[in-house]
């Protein structure tokens, strides 16, 4: 028996959670359910994180937590619940499964069968942003070993589980050496681990296009944050089952299953709701906490209904469907094909597996880390950059000279192009000669700024680990 935390949500949530828990309940799942209540009332309450500090400590202490989707209020200063939950959990691994299941289900791609795999906790949603000129803000998109690995190595294990064949992996290292890079080097260093699954990478813009064209190419894919959001929503679209798709979000000791859908309050109250998509999450976490047994019969009775034309009015359609039902009606065809196979779609076969469980981190011996230089991030309103060259070179010291200066990325000196467009934030860059800079001279050249009255709104260190340079060049140098 294991405890579960349960959240039946606003608008259609309880309905679709209370027919999530018939059919499972009716499979044999071995649950004891504590429920808490999340979403609307409680952040009109004034709670403006949606959930009352009690009900963490029961999310807390039994760890897995089934959630019917929320409705958030309008108007500023509510938290959104989903990434509040994901981070305070660290819950650093998005799951979501897509499959087309023609011909009951309109979908261009018959035989679509991906599972995206989105890293949930770095990347931009790190949420650090700053404005630093009247011109320019920035956000910034942090990686970390760490990160990467957890979410690479989730993703083969979760391939091997599965029966998976493939592991993709989407990245844009190609302008992202450094962060996408990392990501990258993380994928190709575990995928030597896994020699029985293949692997390969994809630049995500091509990646992305091939996915949305011929996803049937793809099996399991792995890929950063953002890149992840999107495309784990275009992949939900074009398999048809927005409303059919669940998702999971796993961290070391906790995690949280839904649907991917909203609360769709002008459905509420009439039994209508698909409870598709909470389904699928509830299968979701029925593997995770080792019943696979029950995941395999409720998925199979639940293709098995789908085939049989029993749908609800989101995917019906003449001609393909049988029966228009409600939620409740839904369900109980389900918990009537409990047992049954579906004949034309694939049944599923969950090895009766082990919950995944990851090698906790381990952190690689330091390398030996040498300062080569700063850059000096300079608010300026000039428009000629030879002009602010002369300007910061005065704060050169000894053997720190300026080497570059950069707008927006792209090099404006020495050596620009009159026609690149140039913003209100340069990038000074100065380096050691024959790589000797010292922590000293960032000093120096902050104290020498200020004399100078150059407004510096912020610095970056350039750092060579183990002897090589582990920082961007700029466009052009
Ligand atoms: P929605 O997903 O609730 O609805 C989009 C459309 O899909 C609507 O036409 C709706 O009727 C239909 N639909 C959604 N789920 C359905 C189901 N199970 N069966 C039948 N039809 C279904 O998105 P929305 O309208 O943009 O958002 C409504 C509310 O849900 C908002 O308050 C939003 O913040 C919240 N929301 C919550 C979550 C979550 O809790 N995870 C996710 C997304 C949106």
């Amino acid at each position: 028996m294991t405890k579960i935390t349960v959240a039946k949500g606003d608008g259609i949530g309880p309905e679709i959670m209370d027919a999530t828990l018939d059919i499972i309940l009716a499979a044999g799942a071995q649950i004891e359910i504590e429920e808490i209540e999340v979403g609307e009332k409680v952040y009109l309450a004034g709670n403006t994180a949606g959930i009352a500090k009690e009900s963490w400590d029961i999310i807390r202490r039994n760890k897995v937590f089934l959630k019917a989707p929320i409705t958030t209020p309008q108007g500023g200063g509510y938290k959104s619940l989903n990434v509040t939950t994901r981070k305070f959990l660290g819950l650093y691994s998005n799951v979501r499964p897509c499959m087309s299941l023609h011909p009951f289900v309109k979908t261009k791609h018959p035989q679509m069968d991906v599972v995206i795999i989105r890293e949930n906790e770095e990347d931009l949603y790190a949420g650090i942003e700053h404005q630093q000129t009247d011109e320019v803000v920035q956000c910034l998109k942090l990686i970390s070993r760490p990160g990467c690995e957890k979410i690479v190595r989730y993703a083969f294990e979760y391939a091997r589980q599965y029966g998976r064949k493939k592991v993709t992996c989407f990245t844009k290292d190609n302008i992202m050496k450094q962060t996408d890079g990392l990501f990258h080097q993380v994928f190709e260093e575990i995928a030597r681990e896994y020699p029985d699954i293949e692997n390969e990478h994809w630049i995500i813009d091509i990646g992305a296009a091939k996915m949305a064209d011929t996803p049937e190419a793809f099996d399991v894919i792995v890929m950063p944050n953002l890149y992840g959001d999107v495309l784990s929503d275009v992949a939900a679209q074009i398999a048809g089952s927005v409303g059919l798709a669940g998702s999971a979000n796993i961290g070391e000791s906790c995690a949280m299953f839904e649907a991917i859908h909203g609360s769709a309050p002008r459905r509420a109250g009439q039994n209508l709701a698909n409870p598709s998509g909470l389904l699928q999450g509830a299968i979701m976490m029925l593997n995770h906490i080792g019943q696979t047994e029950v995941a395999e019969k409720v998925q199979n009775a639940w293709l098995k209904t789908i085939e049989d034309g029993i749908h609800t009015y989101d995917i019906y359609k003449e001609g393909v469907s049988k029966q228009k039902v409600g939620t409740r009606e839904f369900a109980a065809a389900v918990i009537a094909n409990l047992g049954q196979q579906p004949q034309q779609l694939s049944a599923v076969s969950y090895a009766a597996g082990k919950p995944i469980q990851l090698p906790r981190y381990q952190r690689k011996k330091p390398a030996k880390k040498e300062l080569m230089g700063i850059d000096l991030f300079v608010h300026w309103s000039g428009t000629n950059p030879d002009e602010l060259a002369n300007r910061m070179k005065e704060l050169e010291v000894e053997e720190v000279k300026l080497s570059m200066i950069t707008n927006r990325g792209i090099k404006v000196w020495p050596e620009g192009f009159e026609e690149t467009f140039c913003t209100d934030h340069w990038r000074c860059r100065y380096q050691g000669q024959q790589g000797k800079f010292i922590k000293h001279d960032t000093i120096t050249l902050l104290i020498n700024a200020l004399k100078h009255e150059i407004d510096v709104v912020k610095t970056e260190n350039l750092y060579a680990f183990d002897g090589k340079p582990a920082f961007s060049m700029g466009q052009g140098q």
